[in-house]
């Protein structure tokens, strides 16, 4: 369903059997980016090709939060389809790279390996059309995990990180629990109230929101 906002638009996507949150992100001049491709079947690639061609959609960069195998598994289709650069965090590439080592045994015969463009690192920023977004460091989840905020459209896309309810899991390789709420409580919960969460699954919700009821890491628990 789509989200709109003041000058920015969202589409999300809900892919692959790990019910993986998608999203083209796109502003008034058509530029676009999109946010973890994790479209896997043909049905689940032609849904994201036939929106982003009937909306005349400009697709700029194709952006990971991380490297975990539900949220890159159409990097290469998506990559190979729009022939447009795909930008991951500096610190999770061996994240990335280790996908191909377990796919087929969690089922994804037909995964490929994508080639990242460019390396992202907290402090750069990223331009499409008149929308700018900020890179945030935010491991725990995953080692090299980032976020991507915009300061005047008031939104994130955090990926795996902080959820309604919930936050991202700590067992994977390279997870930390206590980096992962450090990251929520020094970097998340630092912007504003009002800021919306695009989360990497589940409904979105705000830092607000998630500050006073997150069971896990509600500013109430700090002592
Ligand atoms: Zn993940």
């Amino acid at each position: 369903m789509p989200y709109i906002c003041t000058m920015i638009s969202i589409q999300a996507f809900t892919f692959n059997p790990f019910s993986e949150n998608t999203y083209v992100v796109f502003d008034e001049t058509n530029e676009a980016v999109i946010i973890d491709p994790g479209c896997y079947s043909r049905e689940e690639q032609k849904t994201l090709t036939s929106f982003t061609e009937n909306n005349r959609l400009k697709i700029k960069y194709i952006l990971n939060t991380h490297g975990h195998i539900d949220h890159i598994l159409g990097n290469d289709f998506v990559k190979d389809f729009y022939k447009v650069p795909l930008l991951v965090g500096k610190y999770d590439v061996a994240t990335q790279r280790s996908v191909k080592t377990y796919a087929p045994v969690y089922g994804f015969e037909n995964y490929r390996e994508a080639e990242p463009d460019q390396l992202l690192e907290e402090g750069n920023t990223i331009k499409f059309g008149t929308s700018t977004f900020k890179i945030l460091f935010l491991p725990g989840h995953a080692p090299g995990h980032i976020g991507f905020y915009s300061e005047p459209d008031k939104l994130i896309f955090s990926g795996d990180v902080l959820f309604e309810g919930s936050i991202g899991r700590t067992d994977l390789p390279g997870g930390n629990f206590d980096t992962l709420i450090h990251s929520i409580q020094q970097k998340l919960f630092a912007l504003p109230d009002d800021v919306i969460v695009y989360a990497g699954h589940g409904n979105p919700t705000s830092i607000g929101e998630e500050k006073i009821t997150n069971p896990f890491c509600a500013l109430s628990l700090l002592k």
